[in-house]
């Protein structure tokens, strides 16, 4: 049985805390690796080489620190296949999917190869007689991140490019769940030319998180995952006088109005509640149909579309969605789905039962989809993370309006109009973080942030873009003035510009 260790100092190194966890593939079952969960002191080992190497790097001049992020995106194109399947064959996503998976990564990494702009600071010039002030970013020192199963390419690389690029060393806990991409990661890092110790990967479980989270020599935290770790991680990372950005989970409306071209709204809540087996923080998987003839139409267009998806293992190409990630999603997902039917939600495609030929013991879930679903169902309520699409029919615009505003999710919304008015006034009401219009998921390009509003945000700077350069420097202001501008004596009077 292969056996995932960690990677540190540059180098692979087995578990030793006599802990592991089980790596499945999804789509037939089988144990296919065990991860080892580290200890404290494993972590520890991890942080020491970090902080060893950090200050040399953190003094690398920025272009070529940039570099090894050109050298990696490079690495990154010519291994895609390879770096797709290895994703694929842990997580169940087709190859093409695991391929977006990496890509959006990859243009996070594209985006600090601009490093030396993105870190300058700021300057001015007599800002008082004879001074001189500026602000300057420097890296926070170590800094650490902690990823879900979902993207274990994309949220990785979220984090570990804008840390390393600004001068950071980073310690990665990714998810236990698809551990082997993040360490394949780390090893194309190398290659591109970065100093060992700088980009760390430990894996484990809680055990990991918590030794993160109240180590002294962490200076920063970045989380993604459900809900009840977000706020966890934030509440402990602070008390333990770090800075935390923290990402839920999610609950994303598609609110469907009556002058929508109804094919195009179709079409886009089959990619973004079906794709990926509805295991995106950005799925949609509440659509809301304004008016019962929009509604009427739009559930009779969708139930073919959804009984004739193509299910199928990663290996195969032609699929549009694959298995859940492990047995307990599976078993979580199928109770939901149970649970909807008990609350008086309308069944009217049913994925429970769904058996695929070869591969029986797979994690495979039909698409569902219910009707007449109601804001107090408890489908409503919890994001389900499955191939399972609700649909709530609204009244008017305003009611479908009140539905992702009252909800207490606030990752992403989308409309789909052709009334610019309604598509405006939406994106300047709604109290959500990411919108799309005629967008069913709008995830923010790599320069650009992003990051969700309410339950699914703890926390003030979002992932990438610009906010990601400062949530992993520190700003120094520096006031200067040389001994020609001092006047003599002391001043006792609170210094002014009156
Ligand atoms: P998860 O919360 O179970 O795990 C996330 C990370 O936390 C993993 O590394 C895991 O090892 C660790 N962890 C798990 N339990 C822990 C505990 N008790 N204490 C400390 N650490 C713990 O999430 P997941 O199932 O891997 O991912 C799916 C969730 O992530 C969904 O809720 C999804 O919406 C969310 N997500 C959010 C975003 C976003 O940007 N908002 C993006 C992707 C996924």
């Amino acid at each position: 049985m292969r056996e995932i260790g960690h990677f540190i100092g540059g180098k692979h190194v087995a578990g030793t805390s006599g802990r592991t966890s089980n790596v499945y593939n999804p789509a037939t079952g089988e144990v296919q690796a065990t991860v080892a969960l580290a200890s404290v002191d494993e972590l520890r080992a991890a942080v020491e080489n970090a902080k060893a190497a950090q200050p040399k790097w953190a003094a690398t001049n920025p272009q070529r620190r940039a570099r090894v992020f050109f050298k990696f995106v490079e690495l990154l194109n010519q291994n895609m296949d390879e770096l797709a399947t290895l994703l694929s064959s842990e997580h169940g996503k087709t190859v093409e999917d695991s391929k977006g998976d990496i890509i959006r990564g990859l243009e996070v990494c594209e985006f600090v190869c601009g490093i030396p702009h993105l870190q300058k600071g700021e300057f001015t010039e007599g800002a008082g007689p004879a001074i001189d002030m500026y602000s300057i970013r420097q890296p926070v020192g170590v800094g650490a991140g902690i990823t879900p199963f979902n993207f274990p390419g994309m949220i990785p690389m979220w984090m570990f490019a804008p840390a390393i690029a600004c001068g950071n060393a980073f310690i990665l806990k990714p998810s236990e769940r698809d551990p082997s991409l993040p360490i394949r990661l780390a090893e194309l890092m190398i290659e591109a030319g970065l100093p060992a110790g700088i980009l760390n990967v430990v894996n484990g479980d809680k055990a990991a998180v918590d030794a993160i989270l109240t180590d002294p020599d962490i200076a920063a935290v970045s989380f993604v995952g459900s809900t009840p770790i977000a706020r966890y991680v934030y509440g402990t990372a602070a008390m333990n006088g770090k800075r935390a950005q923290c990402f839920g989970g999610a609950k994303n409306h598609m609110i469907i109005m009556p002058d929508a071209d109804m094919d195009q709204a179709v079409n886009a809540l089959m990619g973004a509640g079906y794709g990926s087996a509805g295991e995106r923080c950005m799925a949609v998987s509440v659509a809301v149909p304004v008016g019962e003839e929009t509604a009427n139409r739009l559930v009779e267009k969708l139930v073919p579309k959804i009984e004739s998806l193509r299910i199928g293992p990663y290996t195969d190409e032609k699929a549009d969605m694959g298995p859940l990630v492990t047995k307990d999603a599976y078993n979580r997902v199928n109770g939901l789905i149970d649970r909807g039917v008990e609350e008086g939600a309308k069944l009217v495609v049913d994925g429970r039962g769904f058996k695929l030929q070869g591969y029986e013991d797979g994690y495979f879930v039909g698409g569902t989809l219910f009707d007449h679903v109601k804001p107090e169902m408890d489908i409503y309520k919890t994001e389900i993370f499955g191939p399972v699409l609700s649909v709530v029919r609204a009244k008017n615009y305003e009611d479908a309006l009140e539905l992702p505003m009252k909800h207490e999710y606030g990752n992403g919304v989308a409309i789909y109009t052709r009334d610019g008015d309604a598509a405006r006034d939406f994106a300047s009401r709604i109290n959500i973080g990411m919108i799309g219009v005629n967008v069913p998921i709008p995830v923010p390009l790599a320069y650009h942030s992003f990051g969700g509003w309410k339950a699914s945000s703890f926390g003030d700077l979002n992932q990438h873009g610009t906010d990601s350069i400062k949530f992993w420097t520190r700003t120094k202001t520096i006031t200067a003035r040389w001994p020609s501008g001092i006047k003599d004596g002391a001043e006792f009077v609170m210094p002014t510009m009156k």
